[in-house]
């Protein structure tokens, strides 16, 4: 049939001309909004996809491009099959950073290598490391992208350290930045990790909600892949609720979804196993254990993976002893074990363990069964010397409340296994393993307490930090208050009694000028605005362990423990020009203010106390307003220790007996009202 055979040619070669056309208009920017909006249906498909664009970026490039498209090999590659195109998108990165100063590319790497590192706990140390740096480069980026794979990055480490419910939180955000960006794909991702948080937190119920809408969201998107990982983590929650019959009609659904794609064949080994547990709890279900759990088998051995052999192998063991062929079902079950040991698996080796020992029993074959049993003992006795040795790390380990009831779990876990073990070996036996139980129950008892004690004594610290503070502060300026300045100047006064002399304290007395007009003429809130910027300008100006306390009112203390006398002017100068020289701004107008100081170098004379040269600064004080105002008084030499007022102090200066210096502030505008004219003091 010459005819046919020509048309069908013609209509393949139309076809295949089609579908070089198809692929060759793809674009990039096309495709990665694609994935976004629907995922994909396998990561080898995905990553095929991206490397067929017509328009690859090439060297010349935007650099956006460039990262764009590196990054999202990248993140296809993170399941950790093809590391080939994972080491070419990295080196590609690193140079972009390096050599172009790509922020986000640096960004994009560390995220990259957390995810590598926290698979493993020998590298994870690092992994915190590397996300810690993501933090930081996030910061200087303004980017939602980028903000949301941080989330979801710091939820895996919190999964990790068993901190569910903050994991499920960042979750949640993640999701909602997802949404903005019309990101289906990543959603669907974020859902499908919500409700496998919500199992691991013990909610099946929640987690069976959240993952069938999750579910229904793949479908709609065609989002393959994740379809049957949600599937499988599906299985679990219903397992977890008791709804087995559910838990059978979604496995069966996701081993329907795999099929034989490589990149599906991890989840396909577990969905098998899954099955093949699930019918190890069923009347007559060997049959079906059997059948799972070999193909099981054959794929884990088809792909060289050793690990993913050693549930099959146990199945299959229990399984053939069940349909009564014994030899062969221990004989799996041992090799089982085997392997699970060499992995230092210890989960699996006390489970199958257990396993074992039973088949061996209903056999009678005793005197085996309690070989197992010492094995276990051994093993037990190996873990419990390295826990001993690993507690006192642990109390410095953050712990979440999940964990150690994990913990409490495992050791009832244990407990139970010793028990069967203690029947065969003899009250002896019993009475030691009772009292290591207990020994174990009191150690993690007391962690708990301590670890609990630990965070309440560190609440209580950051409590009484902010209490101190508050006590210690003016509520209107934030200035230290008087009390405290006065429990200060006690603390220095003793140390100025064993200090050498000549060494000496700067005490500053500081009063704002004409106050009370500002009150009058613009109201007492403009009068709070100046309280408030008078201490911004004077902690500015001051230097770090120099005290600005607010002593009442508007009048203020300064006292500098590390100024020497003769800079007191200087820093008088300094403090008169901070406050006078620009106008306060409030509420639309400029205020002039200006202040006048009183200042002593204390001690003024050996032993002095700081009530008697507070007095001297605050007759100075007089002496600076009734010379005008915007100026400071530096006492420089007073020689009697008592309370003098500002005419005691001119008839001791006539008299030889006292001197001062003048320090004038900054000229003030016209109509500030101030001008340096001898006005009277107001009285309070
Ligand atoms: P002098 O230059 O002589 O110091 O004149 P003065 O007007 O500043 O006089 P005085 O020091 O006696 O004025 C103090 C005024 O400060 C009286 C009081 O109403 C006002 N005052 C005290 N505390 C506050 C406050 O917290 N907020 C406001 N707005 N005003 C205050
Ligand atoms: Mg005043
Ligand atoms: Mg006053």
């Amino acid at each position: 049939m010459p005819m046919k055979l020509g048309l069908r040619l013609v209509a393949g070669l139309l076809l295949c001309a089609l579908s070089a056309v198809a692929v060759a208009q793809e674009r990039m920017d096309d495709v990665l909004g694609d994935l976004r909006a629907h995922g994909y249906a396998t990561a080898a498909t995905a990553i095929k996809r991206l490397q067929a664009v017509q328009d690859v970026p090439g060297p010349t490039a935007p650099l956006d491009r460039r990262a764009a498209y590196h990054r999202e090999l990248l993140a296809l590659t993170r399941g950790g099959r093809y590391a080939e195109i994972q080491r070419a998108s990295s080196a590609a990165l690193q140079r972009m950073a390096d050599q172009e100063g790509c922020l986000r590319c640096r960004f994009d790497l560390a995220l990259a290598a957390f995810y590598r590192g926290v698979l493993d706990k020998a590298t994870r140390a690092n992994a915190v490391i590397r996300l810690r740096e993501a933090e930081a480069l996030q910061r200087q980026l303004d980017s939602r992208d980028s903000l949301r794979e941080l989330l979801a990055a710091q939820a895996g480490l919190d999964r990790w350290q068993g901190d569910y419910n903050d994991a499920i939180a960042l979750l949640v955000r993640a999701s909602e930045l997802a949404k903005m960006d019309g990101n289906l794909a990543a959603q669907v991702h974020y859902l499908g990790l919500m409700a496998s948080l919500n199992a691991d937190r013990g909610d099946p119920k929640r987690a069976i909600e959240l993952g069938n809408e999750a579910y229904r969201m793949a479908e709609a998107i065609g989002y393959l892949e994740e379809r049957s990982t949600i599937l499988l983590d599906l299985g679990h929650a219903y397992s977890l609720a008791g709804e087995r019959q559910q838990q059978r009609t979604v496995l069966e659904k996701a081993l329907a979804l795999t099929g034989d794609d490589p990149d599906m064949l991890g989840d396909k080994i577990i969905i098998l196993n899954n099955l093949a547990d699930f019918w190890l709890s069923q009347p007559q279900g060997y049959p079906r254990t059997l059948a799972y759990a070999r193909e099981a088998l054959a794929l884990a051995r088809g792909q060289g993976l050793q690990r993913e052999t050693i549930a099959p192998l146990a199945n299959i063991g229990i399984a053939l002893a069940g349909l009564g062929d014994v030899d062969q079902g221990v004989a799996m079950l041992r090799e089982s074990v085997a392997l699970s040991k060499q992995g230092d698996i210890d989960v699996y080796t006390l489970g199958i363990t257990q396993e074992l020992v039973k088949v061996l029993r209903n056999a009678r074959r005793y005197e085996e069964a309690l070989d197992e049993l010492q094995g276990i003992m051994d093993l037990q006795e190996k873990r419990a010397v390295q826990a001993r040795e690993t507690a006192v790390l642990d109390l410095q380990e953050k712990y979440s409340a999940e964990r150690k009831a994990d913990e409490i779990e495992k050791l009832a876990a244990q407990n139970r296994l010793k028990q069967t073990q203690l029947e065969a070996e003899g009250w002896r036996q019993r009475l030691w393993l009772a009292l290591a139980v207990i020994l174990a129950l009191v150690m993690v008892g007391l962690w708990l307490l301590i670890k609990r004690a630990r965070r309440a004594n560190r609440k209580l610290t950051h409590v009484n930090a902010a209490l101190a503070l508050q006590s210690a502060t003016d509520a209107l300026t934030g200035a230290f208050n008087r009390r405290h300045a006065q429990a200060m100047l006690d603390g220095l006064q003793q140390q100025m009694e064993q200090a050498p002399p000549g060494q000496c304290i700067g005490l500053m007395l500081l009063d704002l000028d004409l106050f009370k007009r500002i009150n009058d003429t613009r109201g007492h809130a403009a009068g709070d605005a100046v309280l408030v910027e008078t201490v911004r300008r004077l902690q500015a100006k001051l230097r770090q362990n120099d005290l600005v306390a607010r002593w009442g009112g508007e009048e203020f203390v300064l006292v500098l423990p590390t100024t020497p006398a003769a800079a007191l002017p200087l820093v008088a100068k300094k403090v008169l020009d901070a406050i006078g020289a620009e106008p306060v701004m409030f509420d639309g107008q400029a205020i002039p203010v200006s202040v006048s100081l009183g200042i002593v170098a204390y001690p003024m004379m050996p032993g002095q106390s700081w009530v008697a040269a507070l007095g001297l600064a605050d007759s100075a004080l007089y002496l600076a307003k009734a010379g005008g105002r915007n100026q400071a008084i530096c006492l420089t030499r007073v020689e009697v220790d008592a309370a003098c007022s500002e005419a005691d102090l001119t008839r001791l200066r006539e008299a030889g007996q006292a001197d001062w210096r003048v320090i004038d502030g900054p000229l003030l505008g016209a109509n500030a009202g101030q001008a340096r004219k001898p006005a009277p003091p107001t009285a309070e």
